[in-house]
């Protein structure tokens, strides 16, 4: 899928929203969900989407929910530097094939960086289950 199509209602993030995928959700309101990602990039990789627009990346999306999107990125991010003292934070968001896209429901990536260690392969590694339900648990006890 490139740059331009259709949205497509089965992907996986449209059926998480609906309830009919789990996550391990970390925020949600009536317009954004975040979760963390299961085949995160560093420990602590999180997601951030909106929940009532169909939109597949940045260039469909409107101002007004990309900035209740990003105000829950902010808020996230730190969270995450409190919980997890990470040296960097990288916030990121691709848009088509090409550039790396592979889930097409617009969303934003909170990727933690820890000074040594590289980042991990896009989309490549399933974190251990336990590993993240305990991070989710430190998560929420910050964002509370
Ligand atoms: P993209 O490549 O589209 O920018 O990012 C999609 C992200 O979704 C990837 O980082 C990938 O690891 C993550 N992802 C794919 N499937 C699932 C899933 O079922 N649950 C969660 N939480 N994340 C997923």
């Amino acid at each position: 899928m490139s740059l331009h199509g259709d949205y497509d209602e089965q992907n996986i993030f449209a059926k998480i929203i609906r309830g009919e995928a789990p996550c391990y959700k970390l925020y949600e309101d009536d317009e954004v969900l975040a979760f963390l990602d299961v085949f995160p990039q560093s420990f602590g990789h999180s997601l951030v989407i909106p929940k009532q627009v169909q939109a597949r990346n940045i260039l469909e999306i409107d101002s007004a929910s990309l900035a209740k999107v990003m105000a829950v990125v902010q808020r996230l991010t730190r969270a995450l530097v409190d919980e997890l003292q990470p040296a960097g934070v990288q916030v990121a968001q691709f848009n088509g094939a090409p550039a790396g896209q592979t889930v097409f429901h617009i969303h934003m990536h909170v990727i933690p960086r820890f000074t040594g260690e590289s980042l991990g392969i896009h989309a490549s590694a399933k974190a251990d289950p336990a590993e993240l339900e305990q991070l989710q648990a430190r998560l929420l006890a910050r964002l509370g």
